[in-house]
C-alpha cells in the first residue's frame, strides 16, 4: 500500500494535530484523533524496518480491543507468546501467561505490526507523509508552524497541537525546553537469525550473567532474535560487538547455550546496537504539545512494557489533545500527572526485578543496580 503522499505546494493545509513520528505511539494517537480532527502524521522513514522490541504483553489485548483493532490485529498472524523462562537470581523459573487474565501475549513481526498501524491511521483519516525530515517547529500565535523537508523540497504546515512521537530522539520536546533525564547506560547488542528446528514453546528466554543479561525469543516464520544487555561503558559492551563474539558468548551460557544449539540457531544479520536505558522527559507535555511513547518515557527492555506504554500514552495523548483543542486549560497538566504516575510504577517494578538478582554483587553492572535498589 502506498503511504507516501507528497505535494508540490510549499504550504501544506493546516492541521489540528501534527504528529512527529509514525511508530506505535504516533500511529495510535493519529488513529484515535483522525475521525474528528485534521491529523498530519510524518516520519523520517518511508517504510518501517524490522527492529528489536517484539514482545507485546497480554494487557495490550484490552487496549487494541477498546480501539476496535483487536480482531484485525489477530489476522496479522503474529506468534503467540505464552510466557517466559528465566535464569534470574537462581535456577530456571517459568512464568506462564495461562494465569494472566488477559491470556497470551505475542512475539511480533515488528515491521508488519508498524506498517499495519500506519495503514489503520490512514484508513481512519490521518494524512501520512513519509519520508519527511522535520527541519523546525516554532511557536506561532495560534499554535505551531513546522518546516518539513519532503523529497528535497521545503514545506511549511501550521497546526494547533503537536504530538512528539519521535521515540528516544524526542526531537520536538528537547528543542522546546524539555529535558530527558537518563537513568542508566543500558544498551542492547543484538542480531537476528533462523532456527533450523521448530522447537519453540512460544516463550521468551532471559538469562542473567555477571556482565548483564541475555534475551532470546522466536519470531514469526521461525526467525529468532538474540540480544545481550549491558552498560555502554563496561568492557562487554565493546567486546560483544566484534564479529562472531555475540553468538560465541551466548553459546557458552549454561542455559541459553544449549537452547540455541538445540534450535540450530544460525545468525544471519549483522550485529546491531540500540540504546536501551530508562529515561523520563521533564515535562512530558506543555501548552498545546504532548510527548508519547519512548519520547515521554523510555523503558528498560527487561520490563517488556515499552509497546504497552506507546499504545497507552498514544491513546491518552489523543484524549488530552481533544481536550486541548476544546479549550480545556488542564489538558497538559493532567497528562503530565498521568506520565508521572506511570514513571513511578515503572521505577518500582524495575527496582523489584533487578533486586531479585544478587549473584554478582561485586560486578559493576549489578552493583549499580543494587545501589539503586537500596538508594
Ligand atoms: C533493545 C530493546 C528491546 C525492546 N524490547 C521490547 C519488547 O520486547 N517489548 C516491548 O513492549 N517493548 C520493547 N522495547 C521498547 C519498544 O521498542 C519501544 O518502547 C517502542 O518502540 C516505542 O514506540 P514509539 O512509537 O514511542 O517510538 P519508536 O518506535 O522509536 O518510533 C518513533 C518513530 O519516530 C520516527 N522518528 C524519529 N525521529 C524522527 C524525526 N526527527 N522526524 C520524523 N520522524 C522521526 C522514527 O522513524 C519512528 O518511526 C524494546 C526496546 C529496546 C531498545
Amino acid at each position: 500500500m502506498a503511504l507516501i503522499a507528497t505535494t508540490s505546494a510549499r504550504s501544506l493545509p493546516r492541521a489540528d494535530v501534527l504528529i512527529l513520528g509514525a511508530g506505535p505511539a504516533g500511529t495510535i494517537a493519529a488513529l484515535n484523533l483522525a475521525a474528528q480532527y485534521r491529523v498530519l502524521l510524518v516520519d523520517r522513514v518511508a517504510v518501517p524496518a524490522n527492529r528489536i522490541g517484539e514482545s507485546l504483553p497480554p494487557a495490550c489485548r484490552r487496549l487494541l480491543a477498546d480501539m476496535g483493532l483487536f480482531e484485525e490485529f489477530l489476522e496479522q498472524a503474529h506468534s503467540p507468546c505464552y510466557g517466559n523462562r528465566a535464569i534470574w537470581g537462581g535456577p530456571l523459573t517459568e512464568h506462564d501467561f495461562l494465569s494472566d487474565p488477559d491470556g497470551n501475549g505475542w512475539h511480533l513481526d515488528r515491521a508488519r505490526f508498524e506498517s499495519w498501524l500506519r495503514c489503520k491511521a490512514v484508513e481512519r483519516g490521518a494524512a501520512l507523509i513519509a519520508p519527511t525530515d522535520v527541519a523546525d517547529v516554532a511557536a506561532t500565535e495560534s499554535g505551531w508552524r513546522a518546516v518539513l523537508v519532503i523529497g528535497g523540497q521545503t514545506h511549511s504546515v501550521d497546526s494547533t497541537v503537536v504530538i512528539d512521537a519521535s521515540g528516544r530522539n524526542a526531537v520536538f520536546a528537547k528543542k522546546h525546553g524539555a529535558r530527558r533525564q537518563r537513568q542508566d547506560r543500558l544498551i542492547s547488542i543484538w542480531c537476528y537469525g533462523a532456527d533450523q528446528a521448530a522447537l519453540s514453546d512460544g516463550r521468551s528466554f532471559i538469562e542473567a550473567c555477571a556482565e548483564g543479561w541475555w534475551y532470546s525469543a522466536v519470531l514469526p516464520e521461525q526467525r529468532r532474535v538474540l540480544a545481550f544487555h549491558t552498560d555502554s561503558d563496561l568492557p562487554a559492551a565493546k567486546a560483544l560487538r566484534q564479529p562472531g563474539a555475540l553468538l560465541r558468548a551466548a553459546s557458552q551460557l549454561p542455559a541459553l547455550g544449549p537452547l540455541l544449539a538445540e534450535a540450530g540457531f544460525s545468525q544471519d544479520s549483522a550485529i546491531k546496537l540500540a540504546a536501551a536505558h530508562s529515561a523520563v522527559l521533564n515535562p512530558g507535555a506543555g501548552i498545546n504539545w504532548f510527548a508519547v511513547g519512548d519520547a515521554a518515557l523510555s523503558f528498560d527492555p527487561l520490563s517488556a512494557q515499552g509497546l504497552f506504554n506507546a499504545l497507552y500514552t498514544g491513546l491518552a495523548a489523543a484524549e488530552a489533545s481533544d481536550r486541548a483543542l476544546r479549550g480545556d486549560a488542564r489538558a497538559s497538566a493532567d497528562y503530565n500527572a498521568e506520565l508521572h504516575r506511570i514513571a513511578q510504577a515503572y521505577r518500582h517494578h524495575l527496582r523489584y526485578w533487578y533486586g531479585q538478582e544478587r549473584r554478582w554483587p561485586e560486578a559493576p553492572f549489578w552493583r549499580r543496580r543494587q545501589e539503586r535498589v537500596s538508594g
